[in-house]
């Protein structure tokens, strides 16, 4: 079966043939439908971030179909679609038992190296820019028949992470205003969770023109571009003194630090976009002592189990989009070409689709 592999940063990615193991206890062997690109594989390529170990086979966003489970799993069946989750829940640690499975404290690891070439093992989290994975029936979220896996794939990251900030997470009331920092996949769901919670304004920052453009079709009230003009400023105008809850979902401090400076007394600044690791982020003591706040919000507070349904139930209803959301579907085998879209901002997401 076919995988995409990083070999080492800074190079393009192989797609490559691989051998893969039999599901072992409590594991699930899916047939890919669907894996979205997102930023966060990247940041493994460009050295952003650390792989866990190369060569690695990339991907965390997909959909599949069960096609083999391993022993004592009884949460799916083979011929079940499930969406996966970025998180593996056991349920039963004080984060899972306390509402928190995204944050569950027993499994934070990824599972032991099921895929190999040549005898020699490869590395994998949870991978789904790979024809078949292994991944934890705890990472599975059964999904009802009818789903479209090659769209509702996108529900699995970048749009829980995003309409999850807002509504569990935020749990912005109607009418509040907000603005939305960084308008890629995830910035867009962060704009449609703004509408879902009927939000007033919803402020979109970007640089780039057609992401502006892609804010206001899912949504966008107001649009800025901080290369024309100072968001801070012009946030404060449009809302007489700044927003009741700014998003930061680019993962640059120093954008965290102007979402914060562009909230009004009362507002609450949350960090949805990944930060680099051992930096600090900053923000002036007697502005947040105003009643301001500064959380941070993993993967939209997700419930997974939850979440998932009432986000496919929505887009039944017209109001989640997905479709917009995919600029193209292409194959596995054009994974570069995939990246080299998303950093010219050319696609709001890409779809790798399997036969
Ligand atoms: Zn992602
Ligand atoms: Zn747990």
């Amino acid at each position: 079966m076919k995988a995409a592999v990083l070999y080492e940063p800074h190079s393009r990615i192989i797609v490559e043939d691989l051998d893969i193991e039999p599901p072992h206890p409590g594991e699930v062997l899916l047939d890919m439908v669907g894996a979205g690109v997102c930023h966060s594989d990247y940041h493994l390529v460009d050295g952003h971030a650390t792989p866990r170990g190369l060569p690695l086979v990339l991907g965390h966003e997909g959909a599949g179909v069960v096609r083999e489970i391993g022993e004592g799993v009884t949460s799916v069946a083979p011929g079940d679609k499930i969406i996966l989750s970025l998180d593996v829940m056991c349920g039963h640690c004080r984060n899972c038992s306390e509402g928190s499975p995204a944050l569950c404290e027993t499994h934070q690891g990824p599972v032991p190296g099921r895929m190999s070439k040549d005898g020699a093992p490869y590395h994998h989290g949870r991978p789904t820019y790979t024809e078949q994975a292994i991944v934890p029936s705890d990472a599975c979220v059964k999904v009802p028949d009818d789903t479209p896996l090659q769209k509702a794939c996108l529900i699995s990251c970048a749009v829980i992470t995003g309409i999850g900030a807002v509504v569990n997470r935020a749990q912005v009331p109607a009418g509040a205003s907000m603005a939305v920092f960084g308008c890629g996949g995830v910035g867009l769901n962060v704009v449609q969770g703004g509408v879902l919670a009927s939000a007033g304004q919803i402020i979109a920052v970007d640089t780039v023109p057609y992401k502006l453009e892609l804010a206001e079709q899912f949504g966008a009230t107001h649009f800025i571009n901080p290369e024309k003009e100072d968001p801070v400023e012009r946030i404060r105008a449009i809302t007489g003194g700044g927003v009741n809850y700014a998003f930061e979902v680019v993962g640059f401090p120093a954008l965290v630090k102007q979402a914060f400076q562009s909230t009004r007394t009362t507002g609450t600044t949350i960090v949805v976009g990944v930060q680099p690791a051992g930096q600090d982020v900053s923000v002036d003591g007697l502005d947040l002592l105003r009643d301001r706040s500064l959380m941070g919000s993993w993967h939209g507070a997700a419930r997974a189990r939850v979440d998932f349904l009432w986000i496919l139930d929505l887009y039944k209803q017209g109001k989640v989009k997905l479709d917009e959301l995919i600029s193209r579907y292409r194959p596995l085998d054009e994974i570069n070409e995939a990246f080299d879209d998303m950093l010219q901002g050319k696609v709001a997401r890409t779809v790798l689709v399997f036969d």
